[in-house]
């Protein structure tokens, strides 16, 4: 199964600059997934120019967990139409975290007019299901995305390809996050789209690095 038609990845390359990858989904309802950073926005703008679509298509804007360089584009994207969702703890955990939001973007953390919020289960966008998995561990309220007719799990930064989210920062519990990487473990993924650095495709490759990472960095009985 290749890279689902509908499913644009704009992977984040700049070695200068911190933000994500992103990524979006051309279906019934236009899905973008971590729009990144506010000021890094016109960056993902030019290169979904570039396929044909404008922010203004995103009709849901989405953050897998609280961090700037994930989810301070919402607002703007917000401004632009779209509705602006993330896990109820993410938005919670906001408030706490102003410290660390002011070091990295150098403002004051916003107030995100969240829509609605997203929880463990199932999120239905018209004819599409996403899967919806709470695994905080690297921030409070971190969710990740599982598409499981197209075998596509977002990872936000629990996993990445051959690493693991850290958990240096406030709400950081290295913990929940072998239980959460644990519960992605089950799932049967083919292609894997992390917050950061490349994705991964083909079952096994995947399956493999989840038992890599797992083992390298929480020991084989993790
Ligand atoms: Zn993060």
């Amino acid at each position: 199964m290749p890279k689902p038609e509908r499913l644009y990845i704009y992977p984040w390359e700049s070695y200068t600059e911190n933000n994500c990858n992103s990524y979006f989904i051309d279906g019934p309802v236009k899905t973008l997934i971590d729009p990144g950073h506010a000021h890094l926005l016109h960056h993902l703008e030019a290169r979904m120019a570039q396929d044909g679509f404008s922010l203004e298509d995103v009709h849901l804007a989405l953050a897998t967990h609280p961090h700037p360089d994930h989810c301070e584009g919402l607002l703007k994207l917000k401004e632009l139409g779209a509705l602006i969702a993330m896990h109820e703890e993410a938005l919670a955990f906001l408030k706490s975290f102003s410290a660390q939001w002011e070091y990295m973007t150098g403002r004051k953390v916003p107030d995100f007019p969240v829509d609605f919020f997203v929880k463990e289960g199932r999120l239905t966008l018209d004819s599409e299901v996403f899967g919806v998995l709470e695994t905080p561990g690297h921030a409070p309220g971190s969710i990740c995305f599982y598409w499981e007719k197209e075998g596509v799990l977002f990872s936000g930064d629990v996993v990445f390809v051959q690493s693991v989210g850290r958990v240096d920062l406030p709400g950081g519990n290295a913990a929940l996050l072998a239980r959460s990487i644990a519960k992605l473990m089950s799932l049967d993924v083919q292609l894997l789209c992390p917050g950061h650095g490349p994705t991964l495709e083909g079952r096994g490759d995947v399956k493999e690095n989840f038992y890599l990472i797992r083992q390298y960095f929480f020991g084989p009985q993790a």
